[in-house]
């Protein structure tokens, strides 16, 4: 490729971007790779990881009130919210130097700047104006919070992007949405002592997700004292010096002092001369539409993560990035699997999921059993907290195959993570019931659930 400056040049240094450039680098390409903001990304500037940190830190009220059942005498504990918010910050530089010593490491060359596309092979620099001929182009721009609407008021209403960098915890706020991010914050801000009032447009929250468990999400978080109102949604948000009047398409009103919306995020395909280069969008989704490797609809030019709007997840980012590399400068083509990705919303309890829900399973199955168990967690006994796990099991009733797996409740991340080895794999209800259970846990009740709590046949046609 000696016509070309490098082999590829990525844009965009988050999660795909990264894994991309230091795999490709590693399989001998020349690679150059352009961040306009931080290295790392939306997961570790802004995302998954100073959000963990938050849930972490604020899921501490809970572990203080738990102790008190335990015999535990707690003089009353205070929080100081820009402790937190410096450590936050602290830690997040540490992991973009990191990021940025890890793919220097392998090669990669990093240009702080904004990039765009002048044509199939030529990307531009928009610090400097310098152009640069690569083989190959990959765009792993990410994703951005969706403002919706222009209501009166938006001007007031923050997203993710602020909700990490806030001055003071609030003490009372108001969250539009009943997604991922809305209700890991609802739960990080209440931990942490915040009044805080969920506005979901639906009739439940965490549409998608399996109807118990968003029954059951809605049912603990309402326990834990966030108010949630369905059916509404935000028409405006007036200001009265430091406090905000949310009024709602229901005709009510909450007063707060910080509102944010979750709403959804959009693919960054905005003024990076994709027309120009011929790079066509998913008419569907709004992203750059790619086929199984990645591959737009140009040849010479790649796209990965969210800013192809497929699965909006740090590790399917990751595996892409990798998978492109691989296919691209690794002599070994590599499609990515996008069956059974487990994920996890972070939010108090939280809920770990892979496979199909059981809405799902019934229309893709004719017999289809469900095994579901409620129960008071050990800890809940002595803590005396009002509290309750759900675990359930989606099972094809022809096959015997698990083909979902649904937990709500602490550690159910953790605990999913795991299962999804086992879903990956095909296992069989039989398969649980085979392995002995580990006592006492609550995952355990996955491998003792004997008898279906619902068995649905679907009549054949006839
Ligand atoms: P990004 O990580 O967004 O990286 C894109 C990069 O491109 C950015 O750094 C951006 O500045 C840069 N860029 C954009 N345009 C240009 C340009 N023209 N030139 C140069 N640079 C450019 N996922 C999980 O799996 N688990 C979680 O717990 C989780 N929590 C999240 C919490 C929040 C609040 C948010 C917002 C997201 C969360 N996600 C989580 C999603 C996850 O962050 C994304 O799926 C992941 O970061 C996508 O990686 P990416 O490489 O596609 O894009
Ligand atoms: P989600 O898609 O999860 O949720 C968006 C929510 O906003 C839904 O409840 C949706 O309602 C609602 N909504 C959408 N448009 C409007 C509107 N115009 N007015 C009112 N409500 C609206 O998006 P998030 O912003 O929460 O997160 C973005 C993505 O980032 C996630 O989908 C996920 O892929 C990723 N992420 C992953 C995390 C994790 O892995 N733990 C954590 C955070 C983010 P409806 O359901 O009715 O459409």
């Amino acid at each position: 490729m000696a016509e070309f400056d490098v082999d590829l040049f990525v844009i965009g240094g988050g999660s795909g971007g990264v894994r991309a450039a230091r795999i490709a680098a590693g399989h001998g390409a020349r690679v150059m790779i352009a961040e306009e903001y931080r290295m790392g990304g939306t997961c570790v500037i802004r995302g998954c990881v100073p959000k963990k940190l938050f849930v972490i830190g604020s899921h501490v009220r809970h572990e203080i009130e738990d102790a008190v059942g335990f015999g535990w005498t707690i003089p009353s504990a205070t929080f100081d919210w820009p402790t937190l918010v410096a450590n936050k910050d602290k830690e997040i530089a540490r992991l973009e130097a990191a990021y940025t010593a890890n793919v220097e490491k392998s090669g990669a060359r990093i240009l702080k700047s904004r990039a765009v596309i002048e044509d199939a092979h030529t990307v531009r620099l928009v610090k400097d104006g310098q152009t640069v001929r690569a083989g190959y182009i990959l765009i792993a721009t990410g994703g951005a919070p969706n403002h919706g609407a222009a209501i009166p008021g938006i001007e007031h209403v923050i997203s993710s992007n602020e909700a990490f960098h806030l001055e003071r915890l609030p003490r009372r706020i108001v969250i539009q949405g009943g997604g991922y991010i809305a209700l890991e914050f609802a739960g990080i801000f209440a931990g942490f002592g915040s009044d805080v009032t969920v506005i979901y447009r639906g009739d439940n929250i965490l549409r998608g997700f399996d109807d118990d468990v968003r029954a059951h999400v809605r049912d603990e978080m309402e326990k834990n004292g966030i108010t949630v109102l369905t059916g509404c949604t935000v028409d405006r948000v007036e200001r009265h010096g430091d406090e905000f009047t949310t009024h709602l398409s229901n005709g009510s009103s909450v007063a707060s002092d910080q509102v944010m919306f979750a709403i959804g995020r959009h693919p960054n395909v905005a003024n990076l001369g994709l027309e120009k280069a011929g790079v066509a969008i998913n008419p569907k989704n709004g992203g750059i539409a790619v086929d199984g490797f990645s591959k737009s609809s140009v040849d010479s030019i790649y796209a990965i993560g969210d800013v192809t709007h497929r699965f909006n997840l740090t590790p399917v980012a990751i595996r892409e990035g990798h998978a492109f590399a691989d296919t691209v400068f690794g002599k070994r083509e590599v499609r990515v699997d996008h069956a059974d990705i487990p994920t996890a919303v972070f939010s108090q309890p939280e809920v770990g999921t892979v496979g199909l829900t059981e809405t799902q399973a019934r229309a893709q199955f004719s017999r289809v059993d469900v095994y579901k168990a409620t129960f008071r967690p050990i800890k809940a006994t002595m803590s005396g907290r009002d509290t309750s796990v759900l675990m359930k099991l989606v099972v094809d009733g022809a096959s015997d195959r698990v083909l979902g797996c649904h937990i709500v409740g602490d550690a159910a991340a953790e605990i999913v993570q795991a299962v999804a080895i086992a879903v990956k794999m095909k296992a069989t209800k039989a398969d649980f019931d085979a392995t002995i259970a580990l006592h006492p846990t609550a995952a355990e009740e996955l491998v003792t659930m004997r008898t279906p709590t619902a068995r649905h046949v679907r009549e054949a046609a006839e």
